[in-house]
């Protein structure tokens, strides 16, 4: 087993400590990994891949809260729209009037969260303010028909760095926006209240900035 218990544990104490909840990122790890974390009574796991999700979530148990925290394709959402819990790193209406269609056939609201660029590299997804307005403008025409979504908050990856000030600048930039958003359309948005920012090598500085939402992999279930 490659769980490193002692520092699920010490995370997640961290992460509680600030009100935050922890997701533990479980892809190309295998499910008597997440067995062993749900035995110690973790329920959110974020997975990347639409086809490893769907071998593994039959395997573990229901109570599970899978988050999908990788880039989801629009014909793939049907794949897992009948269990999925929230869906980090949505940036087009498409995909947003796509995840309603398929919950609706489930009978389910899915939870999404908004994905910012604020990393440096230019290979991250994610939009930048002005696209996250339009698609919010986008969203708000088409409300009405769009009972089966839930918009969240916010998702952002920090620059892949040493330069722990260069990350707290960029997380922080992440809750401004956060907060703007949340303060300007609170009427429109009552469910906008997370941050999903942090990773293992960076989580401590996402909390500190207020995120609410921490995926974890690697420093929990060892290297991949
Ligand atoms: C893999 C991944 C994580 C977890 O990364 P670790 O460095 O293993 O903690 C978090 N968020 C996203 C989007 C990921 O793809």
């Amino acid at each position: 087993m490659s769980v490193n218990t002692a520092a699920y544990k010490k995370i997640l104490h961290e992460v509680h400590s600030r009100n935050a909840e922890l997701i533990a990122v479980s892809k190309t790890k295998p499910v008597e990994d997440i067995l062993e974390l749900y035995q110690l009574g973790q329920r959110d796991f974020g997975e990347n891949y639409v086809q490893e999700l769907i071998d593994k979530q039959p395997q573990l148990p229901t109570d599970i809260k899978w988050h999908f925290i990788g880039h989801l394709q629009s014909n793939k959402v049907k794949y897992i729209a009948s269990f999925i819990h929230m869906i980090h790193g949505v940036e087009s209406l498409k995909l947003l009037r796509e995840i309603n269609k398929q919950a609706q056939k489930h009978d389910r609201v899915i939870k999404c969260l908004l994905q910012l660029h604020v990393a440096k590299e230019e290979t991250k997804f994610g939009m930048n303010v002005e696209e996250l307005m339009e698609l919010l403008n986008g969203y708000f025409g088409e409300k009405d028909s769009l009972h089966h979504i839930s918009i969240g908050g916010l998702m952002a990856m920090a620059s892949f760095t040493n330069d722990h000030h260069q990350i707290s600048t960029e997380f922080k930039e992440v809750r401004s926006i956060f907060d703007k958003v949340r303060t300007e359309m609170s009427s429109i948005l009552p469910d906008f209240n997370q941050i999903s920012m942090g990773m293992s090598s960076d989580y401590p500085l996402a909390l500190s900035e207020g995120s609410t939402l921490v995926r974890v992999g690697s420093s929990i279930f060892g290297n991949r």
